[in-house]
């Protein structure tokens, strides 16, 4: 049985180390300090020296009971990263059952209910004797920078046969079995100065050619699967000079690669004709920044973790998210990740909260799902 008073004390205390993105260092401390007095299995990577951030990626591995020897090693993933503003949460519980932040900063619950969830796991294992195969816990550093940790995790150092992220928006019971592809969008337009009063027509204005390469592009909500956006538009100068440079910074993203690969080739086509139109030129480059995934609930893991919900009184609901997280990462390694609603709400808001009942569901749905992986075999 899930302890409520103990995990809603872990919850809190986790909440209260201060671990904004690239600035993980206690967090990671604490971590290691939590996961090895449980007995597992401490290791780290050294990705802090390419990803920036002050922690590394950190993998706790608890063995496989005697009973379950041949069960498949799983593992699930959160990150030990919240956005800011995320120093000196002080977490309170309301008489509602609800535990918020007092709104000066975030909660933290994403992705620390995670974390908290997986040490009750460890703690409810080994009370109750509950036979399990090799469970792994892997948590990343930076993962709300574009997933700087994973990304620059040396692909094979996670070795599974499956797991789950737990870190979804969404209802406790909520799977998300889909997550786009992204790409990054780098555009710069060159145009041709000019005094702009005096001979305008000997310039080409950057800024009117990039403003008809936008107008001309799909963006927005291309498809069911697709999206598109920019974020920066930027150029810079006098009133009297014909503007030269205008640089675009934007993003595709969709759950189907040869959709996403379309929506790019739009977006340069549309740049490339505003260009030639009006004799200026492009640079057009895009960075494939994570890969999808899409399970169906035909997949093992997805079945096991619908079967876990529905044995403790959820209601398994598969959907396809919108966003990427490490699950992305991990599917593009070869190893099957789905990621799991954690039911904490208004993340990245000072107004962030999570329900103390919530948090309980998650440490059971995680408990039943190493339950029933310890009853398969590979
Ligand atoms: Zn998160």
């Amino acid at each position: 049985m899930v302890n409520q008073q103990r995990l809603v004390e872990e919850f809190i205390a986790l909440v209260q180390v201060d671990s904004e993105t690239k600035h993980e260092a206690e967090i990671a401390k604490v971590l290691k300090e939590r996961f090895g007095t449980l007995g597992l299995q401490i290791e780290e990577d050294d990705s802090s020296a390419k990803s920036g951030c002050e922690g590394n990626n950190l993998l706790f591995t608890l063995p496989a009971t005697a009973e379950a020897q041949d069960a498949p090693t799983i593992y699930f993933t959160c990150h030990m990263d919240t956005v800011v503003p995320g120093k000196g949460v002080k977490p309170q519980i309301g008489a509602d059952g609800i535990i918020r932040s007092d709104g000066t900063t975030v909660l933290g619950s994403d992705d620390k209910a995670g974390i908290a969830a997986m040490l009750e796991l460890v703690r409810v294992l080994e009370e109750e004797k509950i036979p399990h195969g090799i469970i792994k816990f892997v948590i990343t550093a930076g993962e709300e920078s574009t997933l700087l940790g994973s990304r620059n995790m040396e692909p094979g150092w996670v070795k599974a046969d499956f797991g789950y992220a737990i870190d979804s928006n969404g209802e406790v019971g909520g799977i998300a079995v889909a997550a786009p592809f992204q790409s990054k969008v780098y555009i710069t337009v060159k145009g041709k100065t000019a005094h702009a009063g005096v001979s305008p027509e000997k310039g080409i204005s950057a800024i009117t050619v990039a403003a008809k390469a936008v107008a001309r592009m799909p963006l927005g909500r291309i498809d069911k699967e697709t999206t598109a956006n920019f974020g920066t538009f930027f150029a810079s100068g006098e009133t009297n000079i014909v503007t030269e440079k205008v640089e675009l910074i934007g993003e595709a993203r969709s759950l189907v690669k040869e959709k996403l690969l379309t929506q790019l080739d739009a977006m340069k086509s549309a740049c490339e004709s505003a260009c030639s139109e009006m004799g200026a030129s492009c640079d057009f480059r895009y960075e494939l920044m994570y890969p999808g995934y899409k399970f169906d609930e035909t997949a093992p893991h997805v079945k096991l973790a619908m079967d876990a919900a529905e044995a403790i009184g959820l209601t398994p609901n598969l959907f396809h998210s919108g966003g990427g997280s490490d699950a992305n990462l991990f599917n593009g390694q070869g190893i099957p990740t789905v990621n799991l609603s954690v039911g904490y709400q208004a993340i990245h808001t000072v107004n962030e909260y999570i329900a103390v009942s919530d948090l309980v569901k998650v440490a059971e749905l995680v408990v039943e799902i190493s339950r029933k992986a310890g009853q398969a075999t590979k």
